[in-house]
């Protein structure tokens, strides 16, 4: 035909969503070509998101650590930071990481082409192909038949309108280029990506400002977990501005001044009882107030696949979009804009296709029914989160029993000196529950917890009550302990907690 390449699956993207689909569709057998722009595969959580930021992350966490360690009789010194180095270590670890899937999906024989993908129609992808680390065009074009297409194409970070055209005004991208560390430096956004590179910052030795529109950060956590990090890290903030949202701001030469204004009753989380902040000047602005979806920019109408307003694509469980054959997952289709949540709905649309172009009824009917999606802020301490929390049962009325462990009460979190910690669960505790109710969420704020909140959402899978968690034998001492005591509280057979 008129095409150049033919495949039964073209993948738009090769982020966690693309290459995990990819690489299970080839898995299962099917000729795969997966379109990425840039040099690397990987997307923006492998060179520009999750894997960048946690190596930037473990360095600050190390040097708060050994920070204290003067008071358990050990006195490092001051640190001697070198940017350049560490920029160097990020890069390593990223490179070490997408040099990785190069190399999977050359043995899983995806052929990978590089380019920018349009729809040309319902079966035909065409890839204006690009070279360079940037995405600049070579000028040739592939046109690429598929029998089956997944979108992959991600999301990007929102930019404020009137935020000036400056070096000093960055996204999470500019973050993590770690260029310099800014005397003065202001969050835009109290979300997790904007608190994670501000610790990154905060620690390297920046003073930090934050403004959020909501009543709170960390928005999706409970309240009295973030209480605790927000206690632990207010020495990294000059100002917490809530209910406040930004207006304007220019390039000065010694800086950047925002200008703030309270959100307006009726606004969300509103209350004019607050007064704006006066103008700030700051070293660098770190836009973090959300990220939009690439949909708009695929050509998506070409092969009938309809993309909201907002740029995002409406798919069914099994990840199909509104053209059968054309499937949809990531940051593309939806919140919570997670690299686990797209590496699922990778797996279950590679799977429907493979079942349906195989004739394989089973791998047909896989569909994404995940019941909950854990949320991990890599903070210090850490703060996570899954299923039900206790701010949502309050506001929907589902009655809960809680068990709440205080790390005080761990032996582990004491001897490692952090014992600001608490691990909570939730427990139906409605009529029909009969006092045996199974789990619907947890939470945990202390060092480790996002390595430890996986426990919680297996437990949730697997339907466990109180007494399931409490009797299963966590090694002792751990902070994973913290589980099982907080289900034993929750059962009532243990009382011996503070
Ligand atoms: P992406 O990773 O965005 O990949 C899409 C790919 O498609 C990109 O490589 C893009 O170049 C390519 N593409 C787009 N359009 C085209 C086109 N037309 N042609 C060819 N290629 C195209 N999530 C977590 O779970 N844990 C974390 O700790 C975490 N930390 C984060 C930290 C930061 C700073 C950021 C910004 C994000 C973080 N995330 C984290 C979110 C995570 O990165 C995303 O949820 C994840 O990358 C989404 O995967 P995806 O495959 O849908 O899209």
């Amino acid at each position: 035909g008129n095409a150049d390449l033919e495949c039964d699956l073209v993948v738009i993207g090769g982020g966690p969503g693309g290459y995990s689909a990819a690489f299970r569709a080839a898995d299962l057998g099917l000729k795969v070509i997966m379109v990425e722009r840039y040099a690397t595969l990987g997307g923006v959580c492998l060179n520009v998101g999750c894997i960048p930021s946690k190596a930037l992350l473990h360095v600050a966490a190390v040097m708060d650590e050994v920070s204290h360690m003067a008071d358990l009789g050990v006195d490092f010194g001051a640190p001697v930071v070198n940017i350049d180095k560490l920029r160097g270590h990020k890069e390593k670890v990223i490179g070490k990481l997408t040099g990785g899937l190069a190399a999977m999906a050359k043995m899983r024989k995806v052929t990978t082409v590089r380019g920018y993908g349009n729809f040309v129609g319902a079966n035909h992808l065409e890839v204006e192909e690009t070279s360079g680390t940037a995405q600049e065009k070579t000028g040739s074009k592939k046109v690429i038949a598929f029998k089956r297409a997944i979108i992959a194409a991600g999301s990007q970070a929102v930019r404020l309108p009137f935020m000036p055209n400056d070096p000093r005004v960055v996204d999470s991208t500019g973050a993590l280029a770690l260029k310099e560390v800014p005397k003065r430096m202001l969050i835009l956004g109290g979300g997790i990506i904007g608190l994670e590179m501000g610790t990154v910052y905060s620690t390297l030795g920046a003073r930090l400002d934050v403004v959020e529109m909501m009543d709170g950060l960390m928005q999706g956590a409970d309240r009295d977990l973030v209480k605790i990090w927000q206690k632990m890290n207010a020495k990294r903030f000059d100002n917490i501005m809530l209910k406040t949202k930004t207006v304007s701001a220019r390039a000065l030469p010694e800086g950047i001044e925002v200008t703030f204004a309270a959100m307006e009753e009726g606004e969300a989380g509103g209350n004019a009882s607050v007064a704006a902040p006066a103008p700030q000047v700051y070293d660098l602005v770190l836009q973090a107030v959300g990220r939009t979806p690439n949909g708009k920019k695929i050509s998506a109408e070409k092969a009938g696949v309809a993309v909201t307003d907002r740029g995002f694509i409406n798919v069914d469980i099994q990840m199909r979009t509104n053209v059968p054959h054309i499937f949809a997952i990531g940051d593309i289709v939806g919140q919570p804009m997670l690299a686990h949540k797209a590496v699922h709905e990778a797996h279950v649309a590679a799977e429907v296709i493979a079942g349906e172009l195989q004739g394989n009824k089973e791998l047909a009917a896989a569909a994404f029914n995940a019941r909950v999606i854990p949320s991990v802020a890599y903070t210090d301490p850490e703060v996570a989160w899954v299923g039900l929390t206790e701010d949502q049962a309050k506001a929907q009325g589902i009655k809960v029993k809680k068990g709440l462990f205080p790390w005080t009460a761990s032996g582990r979190a004491i001897a490692n000196g952090r014992d600001e910690g608490v691990t909570k669960l939730l427990f139906d505790d409605s009529p029909e529950a009969h006092g045996h109710g199974k789990i619907l969420g947890g939470g945990m704020v202390g060092t480790h917890a996002g390595d430890m909140i996986g426990e919680i959402a297996l437990a949730i899978e697997m339907g466990a009550d109180a007494v399931d968690i409490g009797k299963t034998i966590h090694p002792h001492p751990t902070l994973g302990e913290s589980i099982g005591m907080a289900a034993e509280i929750a059962h009532g057979s243990c009382t011996d907690v503070p």
